[in-house]
Formats: structure tokens, C-alpha cells, sequence
């Protein structure tokens, strides 16, 4: 077998074996195929597609290529979550807790942002350098201890993901459907859990652009977790708007404190996803008997205080600072504030996701490559949102940042992103459908 014979058959559209898929991945992973052959390889699948049995065989080897993580330790049910990544996407940061705290485990792995997109790690380590490498038996002991964890995916689970995803990031092949799939369903079946809730991205600011587009992802990746065994529910949210109010790091990790302590300082979709992401575990892991069951038990766990209190467990946990969770203005803060104001009278019609995600990237809160570092004091924060009533002049959004130059290039940016118009937006669902129940 020889890898450019594969590359053809692709490039000309014929059907892989799982023998073809199996000696491509494992060859890669132990450095016998080279990235430039595994480069051409993924833009004839991006152009040419592969089918279910392929896509299946692709997932397959890519858990082969590494350990999984054996749960049995564990008594009781677990569940894991992905979200396949937005703008503004701070719902691991609540959602982890309010299941944990209601008897759920979660020994959650999450990712860093990348492009546009934020990830929960950064989010997490912005609170004074908490601590997400962690080893499998501390994963099993926080978990045993406080019902979950928030860390980055061990070294040797899935190594073929890590390696294909940042050619992917590099060769501009990451939106393809069934690398997508395989590149999530490898890591949360080999990530041990049994019950997953998919959180599946739909508009300007996700992957996935359109509600077919979605709907299909999301139908593919519970087809691939039934064959592995596991039960998966997918619900698909919107993101052509930012969710919530804040786009960064530390930023973003008040907004879940704001929402968790019940504050009025929260957007009421990014309570409706939270809240239905967690209904969508308790259900599967049988603590509730429907979804609106599950949304009274996530919502009487934020009001309780016992979601909070189970956030503040994990990152003490992890060696965080927990006052940062309490304490907005704890140093060190962004050095420069920039007030971005409207130019114009109306109704916010709508704020173009990707744009703000592209600028508090620019503001520091983001990465364009992997090995950039991470401002935790950079972002932006929405003081209008979709539906709002504003006067040229209010102020719409704040920059937060340490670069002067930044905050002069990005705040025309963000003020673009606003579209206002004179009439009010149609009213939107944040939730389109959920898919797997
Ligand atoms: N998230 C992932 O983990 N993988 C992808 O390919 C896309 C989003």
C-alpha cells in the first residue's frame, strides 16, 4: 500500500477501505507519512467527500492511534459535552458544574481557541494559571472527589486528532463534514463516556453556515456514537450572534459567575442553551425523565448557589485563584478600555459573530496560530444586543486590551459587526432542534 495510490483514488472519487483509512492514519501518527501527503490527502476528501463506512472507518482508526480512558473506576452516571465551536461559547464553564452539582459526573476534555473561535482551556487558565494538564488517575480523582473536571485532552488519547487538526488549521481543510465528525466523535468515544450532548453550531459564526448543514453533522455524529455504543443527543444552537454579552477570556468567565449567581447581568440566551445543554444530560443520564424536567433541575441548580459553589470547587481544584471569580476588577486587568459608540439610531438587527470573534482575536483574547500567547485580560464586551433600542451615541460594546494599536484597528471592526436598521429584528430561536432524544 502506498499513500499517493490513496490520495488518487480520493482525488478521483473512489470509495476507501478501512484497511486504506487504518494504513493512513497509523503511518502518520508514527511519522512514516509525511504532513505534505496527509495535506494533499484531506483536500480530496474536503472536495470529494467520504461516505458513512468511511467516515466510520476514519473515526475508528483515529481512537486507535491512541489510549482511551477506562471510566470503570467511576460509579454512577457520566456524561461528556462538545460544543463544535463559536463565539462567545462559554457554556462548558456552566454547564460542567450544574451537572456535577446535581450528581451528574463530567470528566470533561476541552480544547483551545483557535481562528475566530474561543476555547474553554483559555478561558479556564485565565483565572490566575489553573491547572489543565492533568494525568488519568487525577482526572478519575477529581472527578471522584468533585464530580468533575475542565482539562485538556491527555497526551495519548487521540494523537492522530491533535496532529490532523492543526494540518486542517493550516491547510484550510477543518470545514469538511466527515472530518469534522471523526474529529469529535474519536475524541468523546475514546474519551470513555457513554452519554454525550453534542452541541452543534449553526450560522456566520460556526462551521456550519446553514440548518441542513447541521442537521447532517449532527445526524452523523449520533450514527457513529450508536455504532461505538454510545447514546447521543445534538442540539443544534444559533451563532450567527455572539452568545452572551462577552467575547475573551477572563470576560467570559464572569459572565457564567453573573449567570450562575442568577444576576440580572444575563443574556437570556445564553441561559437557554446552558439550561438545555444541561436537560439534555440529566436526561440522558437518567436523572430526569424529560427535557423540561431537566431545564427545572439546571435552573433550580443555578439558584440554589449549588452550581456556583461546584464551579468554584473545580477551579480551586486545579490549582485557580477563585477570587478571580468573584472579584472582576482583580489585577491584572486589560491596560486599555475603549468605549466603541453607535453612529447611528435604531434597533440592533444583528452583531456578525465571526467579526467580533476576528476582533477580540486581534485584541489579544485569541490565537491566529497555536503557539501565540493569550492575553486573559483581552475581549470585547456587548453592551447592546439583537432587539435593542440604541441613540447614535450610546455605547455599544467595550474593548478591552493591552495594545493601543489594537483597540485604534478593531473598534471600527466591532462597530461594523452592529447592523441597526429602523425596524426591530424578527424574533429568532437560540435553539433550532434537538436531535437524538
Ligand atoms: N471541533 C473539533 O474538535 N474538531 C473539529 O474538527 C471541529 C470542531
Amino acid at each position: 500500500m502506498r499513500a499517493v495510490d490513496i490520495i488518487r483514488n480520493k482525488r478521483q472519487g473512489a470509495e476507501h477501505t478501512p484497511a486504506e483509512i487504518n494504513f493512513l492514519i497509523q503511518n502518520y501518527v508514527h511519522g512514516a507519512i509525511p504532513d505534505y501527503q496527509i495535506s494533499a490527502w484531506l483536500m480530496a476528501v474536503l472536495w470529494r467527500g467520504l461516505s458513512e463506512p468511511e467516515t466510520f472507518a476514519l473515526t475508528t482508526a483515529m481512537i486507535a492511534s491512541g489510549d482511551t480512558l477506562d471510566l470503570s473506576p467511576l460509579s454512577g452516571p457520566c456524561v461528556d459535552k462538545h460544543s463544535t465551536g463559536g463565539v462567545g461559547d462559554k457554556t462548558t464553564l456552566a454547564v460542567v458544574p450544574i451537572l456535577a452539582s446535581a450528581g451528574v459526573q463530567v470528566p470533561k476534555m476541552s480544547g483551545r481557541g483557535l481562528g475566530h473561535t474561543g476555547g474553554t482551556l483559555d478561558k479556564l487558565e485565565s483565572l490566575g494559571g489553573t491547572r489543565t494538564e492533568m494525568a488519568t488517575p487525577d482526572i478519575l480523582a477529581q472527578v471522584q472527589t468533585f464530580g468533575a473536571c475542565i482539562c485538556a485532552q491527555t497526551s495519548r488519547l487521540v494523537p492522530a486528532d491533535r496532529l490532523l487538526y492543526a494540518l486542517r488549521d493550516a491547510t484550510d481543510t477543518v470545514e469538511s463534514r466527515p472530518l469534522i465528525a471523526a474529529s469529535i466523535m474519536s475524541k468523546k468515544i475514546a474519551g470513555g463516556c457513554l452519554s454525550i450532548v453534542l452541541d452543534v453550531k449553526v450560522g456566520g459564526g460556526a462551521f456550519m453556515k446553514t440548518l441542513p448543514e447541521a442537521r447532517a453533522l449532527a445526524e452523523l455524529m449520533i450514527k457513529i456514537g450508536a455504532a461505538h455504543g454510545r447514546k447521543t443527543v445534538a442540539v443544534l444552537s444559533d451563532m450567527d450572534v455572539p452568545l452572551g454579552y462577552t467575547v475573551g477570556n477572563r470576560v467570559e468567565v464572569h459572565e457564567v459567575v453573573s449567570l450562575l449567581q442568577n444576576n440580572a447581568w444575563t443574556e437570556p440566551r445564553l441561559k437557554t442553551v446552558v439550561c438545555t445543554l444541561a436537560a439534555a444530560g440529566f436526561l440522558l443520564a437518567g436523572r430526569v425523565s424529560s427535557l423540561a424536567e431537566g431545564t427545572t433541575l439546571a435552573e433550580a441548580q443555578i439558584a440554589s448557589g449549588a452550581a456556583r459553589q461546584k464551579l468554584r470547587d473545580i477551579v480551586e481544584a486545579q490549582g485557580g485563584d477563585p477570587d478571580y471569580l468573584t472579584h472582576a476588577q482583580k489585577p491584572p486587568v486589560a491596560k486599555i478600555k475603549r468605549d466603541v459608540r453607535a453612529e447611528t439610531s435604531g434597533f440592533v438587527r444583528s452583531i456578525h459573530a465571526e467579526a467580533i470573534g476576528l476582533s477580540a482575536m486581534r485584541l489579544g483574547a485569541g490565537r491566529a496560530a497555536k503557539e501565540d500567547p493569550i492575553d486573559p485580560t483581552a475581549g470585547v464586551v456587548l453592551r447592546e444586543t439583537v432587539g435593542c433600542a440604541v441613540t447614535a451615541g450610546n455605547i455599544v460594546a467595550t474593548l478591552y486590551t493591552g495594545s493601543e494599536i489594537a483597540a485604534r484597528e478593531v473598534a471600527p471592526q466591532v462597530l461594523s459587526a452592529f447592523e441597526i436598521g429602523p425596524e426591530p429584528p424578527p424574533a429568532r430561536n437560540v435553539i433550532h432542534e434537538i436531535i437524538g432524544l
